[in-house]
């Protein structure tokens, strides 16, 4: 089992398939974004690989993740895969997604197994869409979204809540993802990586915004837990779920169940934090599994008990220098 020096037991792996992505998010990476040369991210055989061996030391569910996992050519035969392995240790395969390319995959995750993905939604707005992505493809993204359900898959939005910029809009999208049936979680904006704005000017503490949803609607906390950072509250007059996650105005590191592997398969025990064990180099050292559990344990014992984040003053690095699409966000 992996369990890390504060008791925290690991059973959640979130694996970057690409660090690549068609979309170029203001908070997420600088317009001109250099990505990582092909020849230093994992073969298809070695994401596979590395997936089966956190299985064997008890991971139950695994997210795929980037950069968008979707513009990766052999992604779906990653989901078969893993796919293959659900009911034998491995619950759930799952993936976050932008949601531009879903509307040609979607039949193909279900039929792999999928039964649940994150979209992630930040406006609903064609021009903001357009200036906060960089990219005209919102109408694109309505249509994948459309389309994972009609496919039969559970979708969750995920949303960034970004200060003087979608700031006025979440609630119109908190009530469109509840018209449509999907639950939708509010992300706090984490400093990760150089972008070309600056953090203060981007972050919208979440209990300020919960306040202003409470003067609109009747939030209830609910029960429902996923095991992750989210805290989850009923909307009685929307009839839908809402989750926050709140990294900066309320820490929920002592409930950490996770993992990060980035594209070229280098663990991240935190997020916010440096420590990294490189698992590329063990996967290709060693093709036995004892390599790559001794470096799981290396990780167990680095994995820091809280991460670093804050934004509260101008012009200060950020935590972290790798960008989340980087890490596999
Ligand atoms: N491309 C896919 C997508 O956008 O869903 C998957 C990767 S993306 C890095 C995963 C999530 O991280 C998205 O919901 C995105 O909005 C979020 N994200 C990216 N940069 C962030 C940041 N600096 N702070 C908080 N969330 C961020
Ligand atoms: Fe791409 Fe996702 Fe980052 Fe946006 S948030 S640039 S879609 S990786």
């Amino acid at each position: 089992m992996l369990v890390d020096g504060f008791q925290r037991r690991i059973t959640y792996l979130r694996l970057s398939v690409t660090d690549r992505c068609d979309l170029r998010c203001t908070y997420c990476m600088p317009e001109r974004m250099r990505f990582l040369p092909r020849a230093e991210v994992l073969s298809l055989e070695e994401l596979h690989r590395l997936a089966l061996a956190f299985v064997d030391r008890g991971v139950t569910r695994i997210r795929l993740t980037g950069g968008e996992p979707l513009v990766r050519r052999d992604m779906i035969d990653l989901v078969r895969a893993l796919g293959r392995k659900l009911g034998d240790g491995l619950e759930e395969v799952t993936l976050t997604t932008n949601g531009t390319q879903l509307a040609r995959h979607a039949e193909a995750l279900a039929a792999a197994g999928v039964r649940r993905i994150n979209v992630s939604l930040d406006t609903l707005d064609r021009a903001r869409f357009a200036r906060l992505s960089r990219r005209d493809a919102l109408p694109q993204v309505i249509e994948g979204i459309a389309a994972a359900k009609a496919a039969g898959l559970k979708v969750k939005i995920n949303t960034v809540a970004l200060k003087g910029e979608n700031e006025s809009e979440l609630p119109a999208l908190i009530d469109w993802a509840h018209g449509e049936g999907h639950g939708i979680t509010l992300i706090e904006v984490m400093p990760m990586g150089e972008v070309e704005a600056d953090r203060v000017d981007q972050y919208l503490p979440l209990d300020a915004v919960r306040e202003e949803l409470e003067r609109r609607w009747t939030l209830t906390p609910s029960s429902h837990r996923t095991g992750g950072p989210a805290r989850y509250f009923d909307i009685a007059e929307t009839g839908g779920r809402l989750g926050l996650i709140t990294p900066l105005s309320e820490n929920f590191c002592a409930g950490c169940n996770r993992m990060r592997v980035t594209t070229s398969g280098q663990l991240y025990p935190c997020l916010g934090g440096g420590e990294r064990v490189d698992l590329r180099a063990a996967l290709r050292r060693d093709p036995g599994p004892e390599a790559l559990d001794a470096a799981l344990d290396r990780a167990l014992a680095i994995k820091p008990e809280r991460h670093a984040f804050r934004i509260d003053r101008r012009g200060e690095a950020p935590a972290q220098p790798r960008t989340m699409s980087a890490t596999g966000g």
